[in-house]
């Protein structure tokens, strides 16, 4: 079928990686599939991933992408069987991907170009005979009593089933503008409202916005919820208004989870994990003994960013510079504590211009996790960032993508 003819089997509505795989799937399953983009291109935010390498997804078993998942893993379960990790990379590989698994267990095309994993989906899209429409924003979704009616400012295309998979609010830019939300809204749909995750973090303190552009090769960040204690380490910045950087990357998702609940998220940054807080005593002991005439910030410059070590010793010691030899226990202690456990406390996820993801969207109590089906509406099917789910950094965000597609294609196929 072709663009301009007003009825298909499946309409697609938006062409990211959920959209074009769902497409596929529903190719693959016998039907006539029309695909409608807004912009002018497919899978913009596609091309930006991994920062144009795209990190397609995770090594791992589906019981690894359930838990990495959580608390989102149980709804997406099923969607992981339609199409896991291992087939989604042989899906690639048998289209002359090459991929590699770096040491934190992240899939890259080896030629580390996201435009080779776009080119893919597209030309299977072609082969297949999915028809792409361009430049047409979709602005309403009706149903009369057996098909769909999409609607965009000059066609009415009508379906048997339709698939929403209009993306986040995330990088909007992209073309991910929450349509999707409005679309779902009108058959009764409720939304979960949408904030940035796998963002910088911002934070009730000031000071960060002092050191902004310093950065750290390895923080850690430790967040506790009631007893327990997780701690998320990697490289970390400090931003105008907080923290960003892939450490505070990973710790945004569980801190946006709290504060949907609560106003405030107290953490601690841990600037030198290497060592415990013993081992640091005896090791600024030492230091001092050995450049007993240097002031403390000098010293720590050998392991800090100049900034970040003049403001530990103003933490210690206040305003006026001690040397070495002048560094009292308490003034130690003090450093120690300052170097270990400085606390900080996030008030906000970053803006969704500057998130990779979004946390919120179309509510999973209306959909059925096994058909990725509207509970509200026969034959309404949901795919990828649309939806309130979401992963951890490391290739399961495509990975969400690609399986709900899957999935949601698969299951449209059946109804029409
Ligand atoms: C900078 C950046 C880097 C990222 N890197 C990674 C990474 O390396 N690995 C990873 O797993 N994830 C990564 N992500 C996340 C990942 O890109 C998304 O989770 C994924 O693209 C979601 O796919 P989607 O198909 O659901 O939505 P999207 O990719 O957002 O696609 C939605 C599509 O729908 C279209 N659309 C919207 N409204 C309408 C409408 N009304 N009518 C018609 N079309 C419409 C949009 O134009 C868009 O093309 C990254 C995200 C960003 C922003």
């Amino acid at each position: 079928m072709t663009c301009d003819q007003l009825k298909t089997d499946v309409c697609v509505i938006g062409a990211g990686p959920g959209g074009m795989m769902s497409s596929i799937a529903a190719r693959w399953a016998g039907c006539d599939v029309c695909v409608i983009e807004k912009n002018s291109n497919a899978g913009r935010k596609l091309l930006a991933t991994g920062g144009g390498r795209c990190n397609l997804t995770h090594a791992g078993r589906i019981d690894d992408f359930v838990r990495a998942c959580m608390p989102y893993g149980h709804f997406l379960k099923p969607a992981f069987y339609a199409m896991s990790p291992e087939q989604t990379l042989a899906f690639f590989h048998e289209r002359g991907l090459k991929t590699y698994v770096d040491d934190e267990g992240c899939v890259f095309p080896v030629s580390e170009r996201a435009s080779d994993v776009h080119r893919i989906l597209l030309e299977q899209m072609q082969a297949d005979g999915v028809a792409i429409c361009y430049g047409r924003p979709v602005v309403l979704v009706e149903k009369t009593d057996e098909l769909f009616v999409v609607q965009t400012e000059k066609r009415r295309i009508n379906a048997k089933a339709v698939i929403v998979a209009t993306g986040g609010k995330s990088w909007p830019k992209t073309g991910s503008t929450g349509d999707g939300y409005t679309i779902a809204e009108s058959f009764g749909h409720s939304i979960e409202p949408a904030t940035g995750i796998l963002c910088p973090m911002v934070t009730q303190e000031g000071w960060p916005g002092e050191l902004q552009g310093v950065s750290l090769e390895n923080a850690a960040i430790r967040l506790k919820i009631k007893s327990k204690a997780s701690v998320y380490s990697g490289k970390m910045v400090f931003t105008a208004d907080g923290i960003g950087g892939p450490a505070v990357f990973d710790v945004s998702r569980t801190a946006a989870d709290l504060l949907r609940k609560q106003s405030q998220v107290p953490v601690t940054l841990d600037f030198w994990p290497k060592y415990q807080r013993e081992q640091l005593s005896s090791k600024l002991i030492d230091l001092c003994a050995a450049h007993p005439k240097k002031d403390v910030a000098g010293i720590l410059a050998q392991w800090f960013p100049k900034r970040l070590a003049g403001y530990l010793q103003i933490v210690a010691c206040g305003d006026r510079p001690v040397q070495g030899c002048q560094l009292s226990k308490f003034q130690r202690q003090r450093l120690v504590e300052a170097l270990k456990a400085t606390p900080l406390t996030f008030i906000q996820s970053g803006p969704l211009e500057k998130a990779t993801v979004t946390r919120g969207g179309i509510c999973l109590k209306d959909i059925d996790s096994r058909t990725m089906q509207s509970r509200l509406c026969e034959g309404l099917f949901f795919a990828g960032e649309v939806m309130d789910v979401d992963g951890p950094c490391g290739g399961y965000n495509l990975q969400i993508a690609f399986s709900t597609g899957a999935l949601a294609g698969q299951s449209a196929a059946k109804i029409c």
